[in-house]
């Protein structure tokens, strides 16, 4: 087992792996900017270093730095988290030449799966059907259209480059297809410097299924079961379920294609498949998460993994400690992510001053977050102040909980996403499971008229 980490990540996901490390016996080093000199988060390591100044490109995305911090701290290895630099395969690539491991997939992985248009084509290769549309980028308008008209409209024009919901249009009709294309190419290569898109045919109201995977140096791969992240809010989760509640014969076959997808691109470490279900429980890829992600508490909760501990121990040459058939899927697990939003400007991201917090506990309930009360939430940074996770024997008594647990909730000083909870934990659309990637949009907070 390593000695000593270097946390290259700032906030909840810092004190998470933080919390991984201590229990493993590992020193964890954190790092953070002039923006989050007063983090909680530093308190909990074993050493702290400052890397910059608040703008991400003079801190967490700044790889000099944090090698430097690395080599000053004399780590044996890096763990990204998720955001800034976790899916950058240059950054995996120079942790390893520099000598420190880095708690992830291979660089090799990390790009492939990074251009969307080439992870179809690994899927391709896995047998695993993706959303139907071009075999990679669209390179002129005259392509577009025929494309088009082979799938059928609406189709949506996706970034290759892709991520955080950025860069995605839908396009209804032939005449709106060239301004359509032309204006997401603007956005991508303004948002990832890469105007390259392609083409799926847009699915009516999908769920959004994704498979969590764990796979060691040894050959090793593992599901840990699937998650519904479907209520999402421009593109951006807000709410996540574990299980999806899909019929088991659909959970099974949609955990086997993640393991195939892993093993075909040779992934090793922790990671995510993203599928998008229809109404009739069919699935198809749509992109690989290469890193740890923000909803991965609800895989732990039912499951009983520490997928943050067996990221490091995976990292650490360790082979996996169980094998497809010991990881169980028990009762059910929800996460509401608190964003400290406006809801009266937009939900458009409110920095300031927490006066009081006061977190929820009991049986089944699970706080995740480096925030306290005193602690001044920077506005340099996404908005995620924690992560409110409960797991319950079902889904309806997970819900009560939820509900619960939202009411014990408080936190005062900043403007924050737990009202919108409340609303989604009370809906009957919810409470029946009768929602998709467009109903947070489409039924509970509709654009207003004019
Ligand atoms: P990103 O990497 O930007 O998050 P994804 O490809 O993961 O983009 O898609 C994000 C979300 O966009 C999905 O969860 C879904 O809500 C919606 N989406 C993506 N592709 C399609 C599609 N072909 N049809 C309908 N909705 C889609």
């Amino acid at each position: 087992m390593f000695q000593r980490i270097l946390v290259a990540n700032r906030g909840e996901i810092a004190l998470r792996v933080i919390r991984a490390c201590k229990e493993l016996g590992v020193e964890a080093v954190a790092v953070y900017s002039q923006a989050d000199r007063d983090a909680p988060y530093l308190e909990l390591a074993d050493r702290a270093i400052c890397i910059g100044k608040a703008a991400s490109a003079d801190s967490y995305l700044n790889i000099p730095r944090l090698i430097a911090a690395a080599e000053v701290a004399d780590v044996q290895a890096i763990h990204p988290g998720y955001g800034f630099l976790s899916e950058n395969p240059q950054f995996a690539e120079i942790c390893r030449s520099c000598n420190f491991e880095f708690i992830g997939p291979p660089h090799e992985a990390i790009r492939k799966m990074g251009l969307k248009t080439e992870a179809k084509v690994i899927a391709a290769q896995a047998k695993v059907a993706s959303v139907p549309g071009s075999d990679g980028a669209v390179n002129s308008e005259a392509e577009a259209i025929r494309i088009a008209k082979s799938i059928g409209f609406p189709v949506l024009i996706k970034a290759a480059a892709g991520g955080g919901g950025k860069g995605m249009r839908v396009c209804r009709d032939e005449a709106s297809l060239p301004s359509s294309i032309q204006a997401a190419r603007n956005e991508a290569e303004a948002a990832f410097k890469n105007p390259s898109i392609y083409l799926e045919k847009y699915i009516d109201r999908p769920r959004h299924v994704e498979v969590q995977v764990l796979a060691d140096h040894h050959g090793n791969v593992v599901h840990c079961w699937d998650r519904d992240c479907s209520l999402q809010r421009r593109h951006q989760k807000l709410v996540e379920e574990a299980s999806a509640s899909l019929p088991i014969e659909v959970r099974r076959k949609l955990g086997e294609a993640a393991v195939r997808l892993a093993k075909t691109v040779g992934y090793t470490n922790a990671g995510t498949c993203e599928f998008l279900v229809d109404a009739e429980d069919n699935f198809y890829f749509i992109e690989v998460n290469a890193r740890i992600q923000v909803e991965h508490p609800v895989s732990e909760e039912i499951t009983g993994i520490d997928l943050v501990k067996q990221q490091i121990r995976i990292a650490a040459g360790e082979p996996l400690p169980f094998t497809q058939d010991d990881v169980k899927s028990e009762g059910h697990a929800i996460e509401v992510r608190i964003n400290s939003e406006d809801p009266e400007h937009g939900f458009r991201p409110s920095a300031g001053r927490i006066t009081d917090l006061r977190v929820p506990g009991g049986p089944g309930v699970r706080w995740d977050s480096h925030a306290r009360a005193g602690y001044s939430v920077p506005p340099n940074y996404d908005s995620l102040v924690g992560k409110l996770i409960v797991h319950a024997p079902s889904r309806p008594e997970a819900i009560a909980r939820m509900r619960r647990a939202l009411d014990e909730l408080v936190i005062e000083g900043i403007k924050t996403t737990i009202p919108l909870h409340k609303a989604i934990f009370r809906h009957k659309d919810f409470i029946d499971g009768n929602v998709d990637t467009t109903w947070v949009e489409r039924v509970l907070m509709p654009p207003k008229a004019g």
